[in-house]
């Protein structure tokens, strides 16, 4: 028998190499020489094998120590026993090959704790709840674990029984081609377990939809779009693993008086050229009691008026925004004989710009608009 060749100069790493480059360079070697690509040829067989002893001392960090000091003579019970077939190979570096040549599930043994998904409920308020806050009861579907078998799936008195196919690892090994393929059980689909009687409930599937009710507070001040996460009201989890969330995604109706900006409330008060000119109070809408509020003389169209913290609350705060008032003066139509006159009379006087005389006007004026 030839004598051992050194495990580096195998794999044809400096003695310095790092774990990840001494398990690309075993990767190359493994393709390489792979009995696959390489029908009935002892050679590459001996080479395969002669790769995976140098990579299964150099990538374990007791062995690769004791190599380093001691070389081959050293190992001893220690070392590798040396492969006899490539079968051996797949056994021991099983989970390497399908990391390697990408196929996942390394590892894996029957069905994992999972979480359960998420829900999303759509939910559409008003303006007006949306400012105030409110509370909501939603009813929805929800899968939750079976309350009659406690989510094992199998009929009360029975159990689930490990999947003999694959050994209750959900799934098996499959040749295909150059590689060994990992694929989803199909005795037991990927379950590692099966149900000889399924609970009659959920049919042995471990949980159940039901119709829940869940009340939900919607605080004061959300904004269109606005999220709330539930946590724990999604689906159940399997196999013990937690519930997902509930995520209530808040729609918000626009109001027919209010306009939102922010923080800030938005209203739009249409007042009459005259009250415009001379001044006036007028009322102002808010989420509460109306409040009254002046016009100063000569507002022009457009101005806007801030009433302090008549806006919107900040959802969990305590500082609420301001009421912005928008006042558009309309330009009067569908006026009288005598109105039209009177204005007539008004751009004549102008013209001329006698101040006093303006005001003797707009009494006269207002006198007519009001009625009085
Ligand atoms: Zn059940
Ligand atoms: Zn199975």
């Amino acid at each position: 028998m030839a004598p051992k060749r050194d495990y580096y100069e195998i794999l044809g790493v400096e003695r310095s190499a790092g774990e990840d480059e001494i398990k690309r360079a075993y990767r190359k070697l493994a393709f390489k020489y792979h009995p696959d690509q390489n029908p009935d040829d002892p050679e590459a067989e001996s080479k395969f094998k002669e790769a995976a002893e140098a990579y299964e001392v150099l990538r374990d960090q007791d062995k690769r120590t004791r190599y380093d000091r001691f070389g081959h003579e050293g190992m001893g019970e220690f070392g590798s026993q040396g492969f006899s077939s490539p079968e051996d190979i797949f056994g021991a570096f099983g989970d390497i090959f399908s990391e390697f040549f990408g196929f996942g599930g390394a590892g894996r043994r029957g069905p994992r704790p999972h979480a359960g998904a998420d829900l999303r409920y759509n939910l559409t308020i008003n303006f007006r709840e949306a400012a105030k806050g409110t509370e909501v009861t939603l009813r929805l579907p929800k899968q939750e674990v079976c309350p009659e078998c406690d989510g094992s799936g199998a009929s009360p008195g029975t159990s689930a029984e490990t999947c003999q196919q694959c050994q209750g690892a959900g799934q098996v090994y499959q040749a295909q081609g150059f590689f060994r393929v990992a694929i989803t059980c199909p005795v037991c689909r990927g379950e590692g377990r099966i149900i000889r009687s399924p609970c009659s409930e959920c049919r042995g599937r471990g949980r159940v939809v039901r119709e829940r009710e869940i009340k939900v507070r919607v605080p004061a001040g959300v904004d269109d779009g606005s999220r709330l996460r539930l946590r724990g009201e999604g689906e159940a989890g399997g196999y013990g693993g937690p519930p997902g969330d509930l995520y209530v995604v808040i729609s918000v109706q626009p109001d027919k008086i209010f306009r939102r900006q922010g923080q800030e409330l938005v209203v739009t008060k249409e007042i009459g050229m005259v009250q415009a000119t001379l001044g006036d109070k007028i009322e102002v809408e808010t989420l509460d009691e109306p409040v009254s509020m002046e016009i100063p003389k000569g507002t022009q169209s457009g101005r806007v008026f801030q009433l302090a913290g008549l806006g919107l609350p900040q959802p969990g705060g305590t500082r609420r925004g301001d009421l912005l008032v928008e006042v558009i003066v309309k330009t009067p139509t569908n006026l009288s004989k005598k109105q039209e006159d009177l204005l007539r009379e008004f751009a004549r006087l102008e013209e001329e710009k006698p101040l006093k005389k303006v005001k003797r006007f707009f009494d006269k004026a207002k006198k007519v608009a009001t009625g009085e």
